[in-house]
């Protein structure tokens, strides 16, 4: 870790003006390691410009610094460094992969175990629960004031990328990291609060739907469900407003892999992938274009007609390596 932390650090120190780039659909750890790294290299003494090309979800619009977010249609100088954050290849920072096509220096930072190495400089650790634990360690290394609103920042990630301290990648250095931004500042309740409790109404009807479209298979080990655009716009909500629900199927008894399909436009949709103990769904994820880590993956997937349809490809690759394990 300190090997690849420091060259970071050398990097930032040649570089005066920094785009921290994060990831198309960013969750909490995405937002929390854009803006914890972008105050930290400020706090060093550089120009940082923590950019997203994606619509930040309003539950985030309670933490700080959250306005100081850039879209790719805002003015942004040309930066000389950029620092892509929680991304496991070029295409998840949308179209401010156009930088790294004009050749700026690259730099990327990330947890994901089928990241493509394809910045420059490259620290990629899978041993870390979020890249938000690794962005804590590079601003201790940097010796970076830490202040209540960073130690928040800097705590969100970590709390959300391990399902609020649930999931397998939580180890005691996880809490020895939370334990560190809590005592600096940071309140467990106001980030729980806002990523748990602010749901609409709406979303709870929504759920509704996708509870009615579970099928499980291969012995009740494997389930699914999907939403279409059309359940969304009956509710006015956009997939963007539901997540999670590919955690309720994983929460069945008897479920090993879950997957949650989310149609974000006609001919689009979003596939969440999980598992419980032993299946690698990154395997699933990255035969599909995308990626992830073996318990939590994703992918985006185009076709033409109707999304059920379109998915029963993936369905028949989960349920026959399924059928096909000794148990
Ligand atoms: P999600 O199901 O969207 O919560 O994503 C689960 C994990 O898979 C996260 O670590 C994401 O970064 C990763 N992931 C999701 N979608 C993609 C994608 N299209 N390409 C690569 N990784 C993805
Ligand atoms: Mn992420
Ligand atoms: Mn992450």
């Amino acid at each position: 870790m300190i090997r690849k932390a420091s060259s970071v650090v050398s990097c930032i120190q040649k570089a005066e003006n920094i785009l921290v780039a994060g990831h198309i659909m960013p969750d909490g750890d995405c937002i929390s390691s854009v803006v914890s790294l972008s105050v930290g290299i400020e706090r060093f003494g550089k120009k940082a410009t923590p950019a997203i090309d994606w619509k930040i979800s309003p539950n985030f619009k309670v933490f700080p610094w959250i306005e100081r977010i850039k879209g790719f249609d805002e003015e942004i100088p040309k930066p000389d460094l950029i620092i892509v954050v929680d991304a496991s290849s070029p295409d998840r920072i949308g179209r401010f992969e156009n930088f790294l096509r004009m050749g700026v220096p690259s730099i990327v930072i990330d947890h994901h175990a089928t990241n493509t190495y394809f910045a420059n400089e490259c620290w990629v650790d899978p041993s870390y629960s979020s890249t938000a634990q690794m962005i804590l360690d590079l601003l201790r290394l940097m010796d970076i004031e830490y202040d209540r609103d960073l130690a928040l920042m800097n705590y969100l990630g970590i709390a959300t990328d391990t399902g609020f301290f649930r999931y397998s990648n939580v180890d005691s250095s996880v809490f020895q990291a939370a334990a560190e931004l809590v005592s600096l500042g940071a309140d467990p309740d106001f980030v729980a609060t806002a990523i748990l409790e602010t749901r609409k109404i709406e979303e709870l009807f929504l759920e509704r739907d996708a509870i009615d479209n579970i099928t499980l298979l291969s012995n009740n080990r494997f389930a699914y469900s999907y939403l279409t655009l059309a359940d969304f716009e009956k509710y006015s909500l956009t997939d963007d407003d539901f997540t999670g629900f590919v955690g309720e199927l994983r929460s069945i008894e008897s479920v090993e892999v879950a997957l949650f399909a989310s149609e974000a436009r006609s001919g689009e949709a979003h596939v969440s992938l999980r598992s419980k103990k032993y299946f690698d769904v990154s395997e699933i994820a990255v035969a599909f274009g995308g990626g992830g880590h073996q318990k939590a993956s994703g992918f985006t997937l185009k076709y033409e007609g109707d999304l059920k349809s379109a998915l029963s490809e993936a369905v028949q690759m989960i349920d026959s390596r399924l059928q096909n394990e000794r148990t």
